[in-house]
């Protein structure tokens, strides 16, 4: 079987031949058929963020259940499955109880599975999945059984990106109908937020990127309002003209940037929130006065892979996709063949698609 793996930082990947130790008990072997490439696949290859190398990045999956584990009881051979960075939880700790399983206390954990011919272990990067590989080995909490007719390639974008969006906005905030609603940053992550929104009753729903060909794909998917920050000459001001002076109600960082947070939470209203979505490189530091949160009482807050409740989340994002209320679609740009992964790379990183698929099997 071949994975593509991750040597040096900044460098192609090394599509190559590898072995796979089989699935330990709770563990689940999956023949992989889709991988999106994700922003934070970038991060990690890059070395932005940090990560164990030799490894294989790729999390935005979809496969079949190939093999499973002593006491496997959630998944069996042959089932169609979405694969997550986020487990969903125990059932039974503080967190779980509480609703909140992707903060479970139980969290499995996963050794790396796939091997190199010179026989070193191969860690998953961006996430313990391993996606671009032709099989991969995660916890049978990682899989999320989907219908036989939803079509791989968009199942395999809801596992990060599309999740990430919808969960910031379902399971983060607190919308209520007519809040104003900023979304920073219109990739694949800020779409789905602004789809969420503008389907949760908010008005405005604004989008801000830098470029304007993403700015028009933000309207077909829910913004009400546009505005380009690099073309803005004061884009706080342009946000405050929007929301007649006060600020978003919610705000979304998507961009992976500490500038961009600040930026963010000096947009947002009185007793607004700011939500942190989009990973930051941890070399970027951010700083902000002590009377920044006492004087509008403005609240700063992140969200992790959408606060995921797996279980529920992702066969409701299907139900709504088949019910025509979410776009999937067309958040795809491209698809390549895995022999085409690191063409697939470069692309995305150029920053004008949303997401590029790599048909691995
Ligand atoms: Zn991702
Ligand atoms: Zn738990």
């Amino acid at each position: 079987m071949n994975a593509a793996v991750c040597y040096e930082f900044g460098k192609p990947l090394s599509l190559e031949e590898v072995d796979l130790d089989p699935p330990q008990a709770g563990e689940v072997k999956v023949r992989v058929v889709a991988t999106a490439v994700c922003h934070s696949d970038l991060h990690c290859i890059s070395g932005e963020i940090p990560g164990r190398i030799p490894g294989v990045p790729g999390h935005e999956t979809s496969g079949y259940v190939d093999e499973i584990g002593e006491g496997v009881t959630l998944v069996k051979p042959g089932d169609p499955v979405i694969l997550s960075t986020t487990p969903s939880g125990c059932g039974t700790c503080y967190h779980c109880t509480m609703g909140f399983p992707h903060l479970c206390d139980n969290k499995p954990f996963l050794l790396p599975h796939h091997r190199n011919k010179k026989g070193e272990l191969l860690a998953p990067m961006a996430g313990p999945v391993g996606g671009f590989a032709e099989y991969t080995v995660v916890s049978e909490r990682q899989c999320v059984v989907i219908p036989k007719d939803m079509p791989m390639d968009k199942a395999a974008l809801i596992s990060c990106g599309v999740l990430t969006g919808y969960g910031a906005v379902v399971n983060r905030a607190d919308i209520k109908t007519l809040d104003s609603v900023l979304v920073m940053g219109t990739g694949g992550v800020g779409l789905n937020a602004i789809q969420t929104a503008a389907l949760s009753g908010a008005y405005p729903v604004i989008a801000v990127d830098i470029l304007d060909k993403k700015l028009e794909l933000a309207k077909m998917f829910g913004a009400t309002h546009t505005v380009n920050a690099a073309k803005e000459e004061d884009p706080v001001k342009a946000i405050q003209n929007l929301t007649h002076g006060r600020g978003a109600d919610f705000v979304f960082v998507t961009v992976g940037s500490a500038a961009a947070l600040k930026q963010g939470f000096t947009m947002s209203a009185p007793r607004g929130t700011t939500i942190l979505i989009g990973l930051v490189p941890v070399k970027e530091s951010i700083s902000f006065m002590a009377f920044d949160f006492l004087g509008g009482e403005r609240n700063l807050t992140g969200c992790g892979g959408g606060s995921t409740r797996l279980n529920l989340d992702i066969p409701r994002i299907i139900e709504l996709y088949n019910d025509g209320l979410l776009k999937l679609d067309e958040l795809i740009s491209g698809h390549y063949p895995f022999e085409q992964i690191n063409e697939a790379i470069e692309s995305t990183s150029k920053g004008n698609v949303i997401r590029n698929i790599v048909n691995i099997g």
